[in-house]
């Protein structure tokens, strides 16, 4: 399958890296981030040019009490223009909430592992592909707008169960595409992924995903979440998740880092000439904030250490290099 894309490419020029850092990051972490925090972060993302964000999962408070504020989060993103608030939500109750929220996006989990999805939501893959298909019905008879978006879950392997068939995920994909779904994403959740990996599975999925295959999602458990960013990017693939300063982790690996860093992200997206519309000073100094709002945590990523070099010619590095501590000059005066 590799060797068909070999020497061509499909990158794109624009490129969506949608801001995972509120739920995917602080599901994983226990500290509360307080809700006016909160607000002041999506703020801050959006005046830094995210104009897609996942504010939070509509499950019960008492599983995540550090998303429980998530429908006031969500109701201030709704007031910011032209901004894409998405929620997770984990069956039809929690899509009834996003929906009567008019969530403008829904992420509906789907694990392709039947080991993971029976120790997470206690149902066979199978199972949760019904709960989507009666999730959709009931978004078609209420006449909801909010979109559908099905994330592939352990897509290329599991901590529990090992290894997952990359048919399985061919499958799932082309069931929930058949259910009437809008979109769907590949998950490396416990960051197994390889580029390798990516590029097969990727066009295993592509031909029978009907337009709808559009988003990665790299967890940097073992530092190959930018190199599988990458991979897809040759595909076509145009819509990446990422969580300012890397936050989140893996359960099964403390000390891990979360999804990709927002900001190394946007950085290598615009050292390539690839727009996301981020600026990327504004992403380092919000990475500063919310290393406050979560003390003692630590957070990830690789951009923050060196700041951008001074051959970026994008503005946004301009304006960081006249305007950030000079970390960079204070480098080379250093070797
Ligand atoms: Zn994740």
């Amino acid at each position: 399958m590799r060797q068909e894309h070999a020497g061509a490419t499909n990158r794109p020029s624009r490129v969506v890296v949608r801001e995972m850092g509120l739920r995917d990051g602080l599901q994983s972490i226990s500290q509360v981030v307080p809700t006016a925090a909160k607000l002041e972060w999506v703020q801050a993302a959006y005046d830094a040019g995210q104009r897609e964000i996942e504010v939070g999962s509509f499950v019960p408070a008492r599983l995540l009490p550090q998303l429980a504020d998530t429908a006031e989060v969500l109701a201030f993103a709704q007031t910011l223009p032209g901004l894409c608030a998405s929620v997770l939500v984990p069956n039809l109750k929690g899509a009834e909430r996003a929906m009567d929220c008019n969530a403008q996006s829904m992420l509906l989990p789907l694990s392709a592992s039947h080991a993971h999805s029976l120790a997470n939501l206690r149902k066979t893959p199978d199972e949760v592909v019904q709960d989507i298909a009666r999730i959709r019905d009931a978004r078609d008879a209420r006449g909801s707008k909010t979109r559908i978006e099905v994330g592939i879950s352990t897509a290329f392997g599991c901590t529990i169960q090992g290894h997952v068939d990359p048919a399985e995920v061919v499958r799932l994909v082309e069931a929930v595409v058949a259910e009437g779904v809008d979109a769907v994403s590949l998950a490396d959740t416990v960051g197994y992924a390889d580029p390798g990996m990516v590029q097969s599975l990727f066009s295993q999925v592509l031909p029978v995903a009907r337009g709808k295959l559009d988003c990665g999602h790299f967890h940097d458990t073992r530092g190959l979440a930018l190199a599988n960013i990458f991979a897809a990017l040759e595909l076509g693939i145009t819509r990446f998740d990422a969580c300012i300063g890397g936050i989140g982790g893996c359960p099964h690996a403390p000390g891990a880092s979360g999804n990709a860093a927002t900001e190394d992200v946007a950085y290598m997206l615009a050292s390539m000439g690839i727009d996301c519309g981020q600026d990327i000073e504004a992403l380092l100094a919000l990475r500063q904030r919310v290393v406050e709002w979560l003390p003692g945590e630590i957070l990830h990523g690789t951009l923050w250490r060196a700041g951008l070099p001074k051959t970026m010619g994008t503005e946004s590095a301009s304006k960081a290099r006249t305007s950030t501590s000079g970390t960079e000059a204070e480098m080379e005066s250093a070797v």
